[in-house]
């Protein structure tokens, strides 16, 4: 329903929103997404360094358990014992080779035999643990040593940097994982480094053994995040988008919905925005106001006052006419009562009705309610009824009509003339006046064919009893040229604009012989 052309702000908000509340689901399931698999990132690394932990911790069980059963061993001669390293190596399944050390030398090995190298307990953590890149048997080849000492002498048993890197890479596949023992640390690529390893760019993980001093750190590479998105997520993303879009219509739906004119006249009629504008209707002879036409504005709160040619069609389309006919008449009679002293009696207040009011008999109600408003015989009811939507005689209509014939309700048949139906609604129905369109006193003087219609519109009248009206009279020449015709009734711009209550009512107060004034009328209304 466009009531004006400046909508614009109003309709770039109404374009954004179905995208926000499209895109809002989608972003908020992408972060709950998000959310989901960087806990379980962060509960599979820290699963899988646990794991590690445990599995180093079995190894490093089995070197304690062969250290510790050599440690007695200690100090005895190589020739003596070194069949019993060698069975230690034997017996646990992780140990590569035992050695044992007296007064920081190594003297014996499960390997060689008698040997001579020297032993730094500062090289072990805690005096237990050390991650070395190499042996004089196999130089740059990891190796964890487990230290037993006991005094100045002690066992050392060893297992290969290949049973951890097996460890860590069968535990881990995708995870980032490091063993670290003290200073030192392996990764996947097999060798020991110095300091401290990178950390994963997501679900960082470090764990530290309870039982023997070394830790795993664990975590993901950057593109894992990404390989998880793609691999797990592609049906919700995809039920994500179709859910947003969704929403974005059924939004757009609504905003169309509450934005519809039905919708928008409801709420206008709640806001009570209709008001009645009354244009005095003049009698021929003096001119002097005979009665006013009650004519719809709709006080809009955007776009202002509105003209009825731009909302009426689509009230009348949804049949919410009726509705807003009856808050006018209540409005008009609240707005005159007070001030019905101002009324001649038989004044006349016409009503615009459209074919929906005549289906049942309400519209009795309304006129009656509205009539009970004022003194008796101080208000003359009329209905003005136009073709736009055909009347049927059905026998409702019938009924209606009789009823406000007798009831003193009076029918015009407005813009008469420019309908096909105006002689039939004639015959069918009991008709009090005519209401002769704008478009034929605007060519009086200029158009010689319509002024004919004229003519004829005047003596039809006449010669079935009817009253005539003239609407539209805007000047001297066509005021005389109707008064010349003794057309009964004259209204147009000439005479007065359809104006606000207030107006009308001062204005009235100032018409000659005006008398009966209300007491207590208003200082507005007395002023005119
Ligand atoms: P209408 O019933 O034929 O009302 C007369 C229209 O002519 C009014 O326009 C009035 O302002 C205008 N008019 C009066 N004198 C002159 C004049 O000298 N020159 C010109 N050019 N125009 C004049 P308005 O108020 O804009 O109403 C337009 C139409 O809207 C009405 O035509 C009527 O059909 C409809 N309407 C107005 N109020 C209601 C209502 O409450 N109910 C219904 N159903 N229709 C209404
Ligand atoms: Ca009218
Ligand atoms: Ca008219």
């Amino acid at each position: 329903m466009p009531l004006s052309a400046k909508r614009r702000a109003a309709l770039s908000w109404r374009t954004l929103l179905p995208w926000v509340v499209g895109v809002l689901p989608v972003l908020c399931g992408l972060g709950v997404m998000n959310w989901q698999i960087e806990r379980e990132m962060q509960a599979s690394s820290q699963a899988t360094t646990r794991q590690v932990v445990a599995h180093v911790e079995h190894m490093l069980d089995s070197l304690a358990s062969a250290a510790n059963a050599l440690l007695p061993l200690a100090g005895s001669p190589c020739d003596e014992v070194q069949l019993r390293l060698r069975a230690e190596v034997t017996r646990n399944a992780f140990v590569r080779s035992t050695n044992l050390f007296r007064d920081n030398s190594l003297y014996c090995t499960s390997l060689f035999g008698d040997f001579d190298e020297p032993v730094n307990s500062a090289d072990y953590v805690d005096g237990k643990l050390w991650l070395m890149d190499g042996n004089s048997v196999t130089p740059g080849h990891p190796l964890l040593v487990y230290r037993a000492s006991a005094g100045n002498h002690g066992a050392i048993s060893t297992v290969d940097g290949d049973h951890l890197l097996t460890a860590l890479r069968l535990i881990g596949p995708d995870v980032d994982l490091h063993i670290r023992v003290g200073s030192a640390w392996m990764g996947k690529d097999g060798i020991v480094h110095k300091g401290v390893p990178p950390a994963a760019a997501s679900a960082n993980v470090l764990l530290g053994s309870t039982r023997y001093p070394f830790s795993v750190q664990g975590g993901y590479a950057v593109d894992h995040q990404g390989a998880l998105w793609r691999s797990h997520y592609p049906a919700l993303l995809a039920l994500l988008l179709v859910l947003g879009a969704v929403a974005a219509l059924a939004c757009r739906w609504q905003l169309r919905r509450a934005n519809s004119p039905r919708a928008e006249l409801r709420r206008a009629l709640e806001a009570d925005e209709f008001l009645p504008y009354f244009q005095p209707v003049v009698r021929k002879g003096d001119y002097r106001w005979a009665g006013a036409e009650v004519l719809m504005r709709w006080n809009h709160p955007q776009e202002g006052l509105v003209r009825p040619d731009l909302f009426i069609p689509y009230a009348e389309h949804s049949g919410q006419i009726v509705a807003m006919t009856r808050a006018l008449m209540m409005h008009t009679a609240q707005s005159l009562a007070p001030y019905a002293g101002l009324l001649e009696d038989g004044f006349h207040i016409g009503i615009n009705i459209t074919a929906d009011h005549c289906s049942d008999l309400r519209l009795l109600d309304d006129c009656r309610t509205f009539l009970q408003h004022f003194p008796p015989g101080r208000v003359l009811l009329t209905l003005e009824l136009t073709e736009r939507k055909l009347i049927e005689p059905t026998p409702v209509t019938l009924d209606l009509f009789e009823k406000l014939d007798a009831m003193g309700v009076k029918i015009a048949l407005d813009d008469f003339g420019t309908g096909q139906s105006s002689l039939n609604y004639l015959r069918q129905f009991k008709v009090d006046y005519l209401k002769i369109d704008q478009s034929f006193v605007a060519m009086i003087g200029a158009d010689a064919l319509s002024v004919h219609i004229l003519e004829t519109i005047i003596e039809l009248s006449a010669k079935l009893g009817l009253g005539i009206v003239a609407e539209g009279v805007e000047t001297e020449a066509q005021r005389d040229y109707l008064a010349r015709h003794s057309v009964d009734y004259q209204q147009g711009y000439l005479f007065a604009r359809p104006m606000p209550a207030a107006q009308f009512l001062s204005m009235l107060a100032t018409q000659p012989g005006a008398s009966r004034l209300p007491q207590g009328a208003p200082p507005e209304i007395m002023r005119g």
